[in-house]
């Protein structure tokens, strides 16, 4: 039996990563700071990942350690041996390397911003040392280098963030104006929830290479597997385990104009996916207890709009749904960004002069609806991952959708 230390474990991730490496038991172990004596002195475990805070408990636990965990000080990794002596490693040196490595990082003659001075930015600077970095900066907020004197390190090469800022439930969040390091060619960033942190959006949007944490969580998790059952794991393996991830994690979510069939698509892919189906226009009706065409009655667009963004904001947070949103709601940046953190992108894109305009406020004429889609269509365009011509057939739309997402 194998499983994973640490003290909050309910949205661990790697019991499922665990599950599709191999057939064996990984269970969570919650524990507080009083238990991990008699936690490591149980034999009975054959070995654990361990993680946050206890990663330098272990690492005092252990009887032998390998060189990266002497290295780094601390052990993700514990494997009992025959002789009842436990060992220590630390998988999170190849998890980050291999993160890098895939979003084409190379660290050789680099200047390497670090973000953050805990336990990951210690892996971080062990990784970007060895692999021959020119200067490695951390910054910390109360450091030296510290987030009032960043312009001393514009002309960074390669951007780590190990802090958890940005992270869920915070999203949104960052430390950084990405526009300043124009020198910047990659942004790493460790946070795998959401997918794409504002740091990487911006990244993204700035046209420069980047990676989240998930490939390194599955590639510490991998090198971890091989230890438990005593065999090497092919690196292929990594790259499928973390794509089934990503395509189970990511959200399916429409964009298009009204009555373009954002809804009736998205349900019928919901129920085929075996997935949850969120509406933001129906969020925005439960919330205000109220129809849309009241809501622009009474309080006018403007309103509805603020209250449209805080439900595609709250939607777009969590993971693994299928998301209709409203036509009008590319319309605001600040939707755009949330759209981005977690979701492949279509864009349901209907002939004009079918779309339908009962119960719209802003498309009741065939007129409203033609400027609408002059303003909106650029925008639609910009933000989607895929474009999917749309027509009364909804199964084949449907058909159209899946072949772009899987
Ligand atoms: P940690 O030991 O607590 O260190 C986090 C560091 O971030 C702190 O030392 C602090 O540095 C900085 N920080 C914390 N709150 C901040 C704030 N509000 N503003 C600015 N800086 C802040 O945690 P860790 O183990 O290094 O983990 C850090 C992050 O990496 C977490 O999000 C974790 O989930 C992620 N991680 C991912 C993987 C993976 O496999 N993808 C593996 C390990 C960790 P200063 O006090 O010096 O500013």
């Amino acid at each position: 039996m194998f499983g994973l230390l640490g003290r909050k474990l309910g949205h661990s991730l790697s019991p499922q990563i665990h599950a599709k490496l191999g057939d064996y038991k990984y269970d969570l172990f919650c524990k507080e700071p009083e238990e991990l004596e008699s936690f490591f002195a149980d034999k009975s475990l054959k070995g654990y990942n361990v993680t946050i805070p206890y990663k330098v408990n272990a690492f005092n636990a252990c009887d032998e350690l390998s060189q990266r965990a002497k290295k780094i000080g601390s052990v993700n990794t514990c494997i009992r041996r025959p002789d009842g002596t436990l060992y220590g490693d630390n998988t999170d040196y190849f998890g980050f390397s291999y993160m890098a490595k895939k979003a084409g990082a190379d660290f050789r003659d680099k200047k390497v911003l670090i973000l953050g001075s805990g336990g990951a930015s210690l892996t971080v600077q062990i990784v970007a040392r060895d692999e021959g970095a020119r200067e490695i900066i951390v910054v910390s907020r109360t450091g030296e280098n510290n987030y009032k004197n960043l312009n001393l390190h514009y002309d960074s090469d390669i951007i780590v963030n190990t802090t958890p800022v940005g992270m869920y439930p915070n999203n949104g969040e960052k430390l950084i104006e990405l526009s300043h390091f124009e020198k910047c060619t990659c942004v790493l960033d460790l946070i795998y929830n959401p997918l794409k942190t504002q740091l990487l959006i911006d990244a993204e949007i700035l046209g420069k290479n980047y990676a989240n944490g998930l490939s390194m969580l599955v590639a510490q998790a991998v090198k971890s597997a091989e230890q438990f059952i005593d065999k090497k794991i092919p690196e292929t393996e990594i790259d499928r385990v973390y794509n089934e991830l990503l395509l189970e994690r990511r959200n399916i979510l429409f964009v298009g104009m009204p009555g373009s069939g954002k809804s009736t698509v998205g349900k019928l892919l919901a129920q085929k996916l075996g997935r949850e189906f969120v509406d933001t226009d129906e969020m925005i009706v439960e919330k205000e207890g109220r129809s849309i065409p009241d809501i622009f009655a009474t309080d006018g667009e403007g309103y509805f709009r603020d209250v449209e963004e805080e439900c595609v904001s709250q939607a777009c947070k969590e993971m693994g749904r299928v998301i209709a949103t409203g036509g009008g709601a590319v319309i605001r940046f600040s939707n755009r960004f949330s759209m981005k953190e977690n979701s492949v992108i279509i864009f349901l894109d209907r002939d004009v002069s079918s779309l339908a305009t009962d119960g719209r406020p802003l498309s009741s004429s065939i007129e409203k609806i033609k400027e609408m889609y002059g303003i909106r269509y650029p925008l639609y365009g910009a933000v989607a991952d895929f474009t999917v011509k749309t027509n009364d057939n909804a199964e084949v739309t449907l058909n159209e959708v899946l072949k772009c997402v899987f």
